[in-house]
């Protein structure tokens, strides 16, 4: 037997050394980067020196192997350890965890040819350069077949013509990620490539930058590229060439399994400023903590939180035991359906427990809710893993033969008596 649901506690005191380091040195760095007249390149500075402190700790991208330079925990220790990074928005980048470098240096460790890993996988891990995932279009996200960004081969190179959008970091990141399609008169399953465009190549012209919710227009981490006859070397192609799909794969199973980990965090978050604040609070001479429809509340924020952290937890150890992506697609696609519901429902207990303040921008309530709704697109909308959940459970079921199901309590009582009346018969006249 081996469901052992606690922390040994060698792992456990790095948990606690992690989650001090966050309290005391990256929520104080987030907090404080907002305010009037904070140099933006202090923030940096500081934040590459936590960066070494993590790195003196051993505690660098600790998920990957040893041969990527991480000390391999794998998938359920990052998933402990990214309910407290996801507290704040530096902890995952100062832990050598964020998205979306992790999912890239995942598939330049696979994939990548040992001239690529040399040149980007390596900077990637040390945390010296950032890179973006360009694959989504303005005209198609969930249905990768509808690309029409175009890679032609010419002598020694492949050129590159058409348009991304929502590329995470696009316009800051070192290299591009980029999915095209490489021979249109097949299945794109088989005609689309995988490409590294370092973003300084010309033709890769930023039109603009897109935020969320409530981010302000023109402000925001998602670059809208539009790659005009950009000219990368032949040896950029990622992997084998039409074999972006399997690539992408690999990559976007971490990445949402990462997000849903990260996400623990705001759900935890919620029940603490819940239960704080029930216990602050008093209308009509009594606490709100003693108000039934209070304690309802409190309970199903509970319950939901700790059904979804298990989910988490037991699909992240599915992953590492498994060591394969493919056998735990169920499993991470029913995270992937299930967070922004649980968001929703969480978020919005705890913003309408606190009233006003709650709906106020001096609470974390508006941010954490808009990203209820982007958890449910980024990475594919809600509606395609629950397509996928299902077709994967149905696989191990078969239709019942004849006209009535297998549980039909008349059929079954006359398979019985088929089965034991006889005995039974024998053992009355026994008695
Ligand atoms: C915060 C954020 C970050 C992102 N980062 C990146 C990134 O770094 N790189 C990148 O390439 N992309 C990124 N994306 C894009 C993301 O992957 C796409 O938005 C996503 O795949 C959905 O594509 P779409 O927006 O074109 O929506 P559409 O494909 O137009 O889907 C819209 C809606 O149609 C419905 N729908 C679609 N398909 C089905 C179906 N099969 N069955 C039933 N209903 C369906 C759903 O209601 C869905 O929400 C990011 C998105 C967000 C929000």
């Amino acid at each position: 037997m081996s469901w052992a649901f606690e922390t040994e506690p060698e792992f456990q005191s790095k948990l606690d050394w992690i989650e001090e380091f966050v309290r005391e040195e990256i929520e104080p760095l987030d907090l404080a980067r907002g305010a009037d007249g904070l140099d933006n390149r202090a923030f940096r500075r500081r934040v590459d020196e936590l960066k070494q402190e993590v790195k003196d700790r051993d505690l660098w991208a600790c998920h990957l192997g040893p041969e990527l330079g991480g000390k391999g925990y794998g998938q359920l220790k990052l998933a402990l350890m990214n309910e407290i990074l996801g507290r704040t928005p530096s902890a995952p980048r100062i832990f050598g965890a964020q998205a979306p470098d992790t999912g890239n240096m995942e598939i330049l460790a696979h994939y990548g040819t040992e001239e690529q890993k040399k040149k980007w996988l390596e900077p990637l891990l040390a945390g010296e350069i950032y890179s973006a995932y360009s694959m989504t279009e303005p005209h198609a996200g969930a249905d990768p077949t509808m690309f029409s960004t175009r890679a032609v081969r010419d002598g020694d190179e492949w050129v590159i013509n058409g348009e991304k959008w929502f590329t995470s970091n696009g316009a800051f990141a070192t290299i591009l990620v980029v999915m095209a399609v490489t021979n249109p008169d097949v299945d794109p399953h088989d005609g689309t490539s995988m490409f590294i465009v370092p973003r300084k190549t010309p033709g890769v012209n930023i039109v603009r930058n897109v935020g969320t919710g409530t981010e302000p227009l023109g402000r925001g981490g998602h670059a809208y590229i539009r790659y005009e006859d950009v000219r990368v070397p032949a040896e950029n192609l990622l992997g084998q060439e039409g074999k972006a799909f399997v690539i992408a794969q690999t990559r976007l199973s971490g990445g949402r399994i990462h997000h849903a980990m990260r996400s623990v965090a705001t759900l935890q978050r919620c029940l603490d400023m819940m239960c704080e604040r029930a216990l602050s609070r008093e209308t009509k001479g009594e606490l709100l903590a003693n108000k039934q429809m209070v304690q309802e509340r409190i309970a199903d924020t509970w319950t939901d939180v700790q059904m979804f952290r298990l989910l988490v937890l037991q699909t992240a150890w599915k992953i590492d035991r498994y060591r394969d992506y493919l056998k735990v697609r169920k499993d991470i696609a029913a995270v992937k359906a299930r967070l922004p519901g649980v968001l929703v429902d969480v978020v919005y207990r705890a913003m309408h427990l606190h009233g006003a303040l709650g709906v106020s921008n001096e609470m974390p309530f508006g941010r954490m809710w808009a990203a209820a709704p982007t958890m449910g697109i980024a990475d594919g909308p809600t509606e395609v893993h629950k397509v996928t959940v299902a077709q994967q459970v149905l696989r191990d079921y078969k239709p019942h033969e004849g006209l009535w199901p297998t549980q039909h309590i008349p059929t079954r009582r006359e398979l019985a008596v088929e089965k034991v009346g006889a005995w039974l018969e024998a053992e009355v006249g026994n008695t």
